[in-house]
């Protein structure tokens, strides 16, 4: 009894030294002072994550993309003194080094990688007629790109000691196999290889990496594939989802993306956030 009453006393004195230390930013206000970027942040996922972002405090927001045009926009209708665009290649190694460097030049620092960019190809083969140079493209972007934005992101963050959280979006895709595209799905079991090896690596230096897997959400991406309108292509997904009476949307994905890009998710790494309405589980 003296050893439970021990235990007891020492787990409430520890529980209420918890409850007192400093409250966290307010719920709206989760990324105040952050550093991020985002690629492909001028359109879908990217974009709805730039805003969420934003409207959470970021410091900064810098929107990487090839579209510039439309990436200028959206930096523009989010404010000029919340987002910034930079054209981002991430094929290109220089492009995104210079990217990174950038940034902390400009901002002093980098909190946060959101390695979103990818293209889902024209590849519509199985196995039998896989085009080779399809393939390689699509790698060049959805692997090796991934791997590119991860490696200077770390290394920044390294260098300045930072306990900075890179996400990478990979997809359902991940972690199943198709039916066709079957580039795309090699390329997102790709990103789960390299999230849960850096998370390894980085994690001495208090870096976090992990990734969202979302299922099918309406972006330009989609509706460009599918040659849908947004209700058809809605109801296209909605068959193979559990949950039932909402769409998902690049909102809920945006959401879990911040939620590992800030300190709610203190001690989550190497994870893959499932964003698909209970697709995967059926
Ligand atoms: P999107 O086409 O709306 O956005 C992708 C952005 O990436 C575009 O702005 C594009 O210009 C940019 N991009 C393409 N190639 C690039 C390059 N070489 N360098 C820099 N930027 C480049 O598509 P989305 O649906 O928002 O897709 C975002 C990510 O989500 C992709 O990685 C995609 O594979 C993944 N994903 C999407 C879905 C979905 O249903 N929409 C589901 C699972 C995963």
């Amino acid at each position: 009894t003296n050893c439970c009453f021990l235990i007891s006393f020492v787990w409430h004195i520890y529980i209420h030294s918890m409850a007192e230390t400093p409250s966290k930013p307010s719920d709206n206000n989760k990324l105040a002072g952050k550093v991020a970027i985002i690629t492909g942040g001028a359109s879908g996922i990217g974009e709805a994550t730039a805003r969420l972002f934003a409207e959470h405090g970021a410091l900064i927001v810098v929107i990487a993309d090839i579209q510039d045009e439309l990436g200028h926009q959206v930096a523009s209708s989010i404010g000029r003194h919340r987002c910034s665009y930079k054209h981002c290649d991430v094929t290109d190694e220089e492009q995104v080094k210079s990217l990174v460097e950038w940034t902390v030049k400009n901002f002093g620092r980098l909190d946060i990688m959101f390695s979103n960019a990818g293209i889902l190809g024209n590849s519509d083969q199985t196995i039998l007629n896989l085009d080779l140079s399809g393939f390689d493209r699509l790698f060049a972007i959805n692997a090796r790109g991934m791997a590119t934005c991860v490696k200077h992101a770390a290394r920044v963050m390294v260098e300045q000691r930072l306990r900075g959280s890179i996400v990478c979006t990979a997809s359902v895709a991940a972690s199943s196999g198709g039916r066709r595209r079957t580039d795309y799905h090699m390329s997102k079991h790709a990103v789960l290889g390299l999230v849960r090896s850096a998370s390894m690596q980085l994690g001495v230096h208090g870096i976090r990496v992990n990734c969202v897997s979302p299922y099918g959400v309406v972006t330009p991406m989609t509706l460009h594939a599918h040659r849908k309108g947004v209700e058809e292509l809605e109801n296209m997904y909605e068959p193979n989802m559990s949950l039932k009476g909402a769409a998902l949307t690049a909102k809920h994905v945006a959401d879990a993306v911040l939620f590992l890009a800030c300190n709610d998710s203190e001690m989550v790494t190497g994870h893959d956030l499932l964003v698909d309405g209970g697709y995967r589980i059926q």
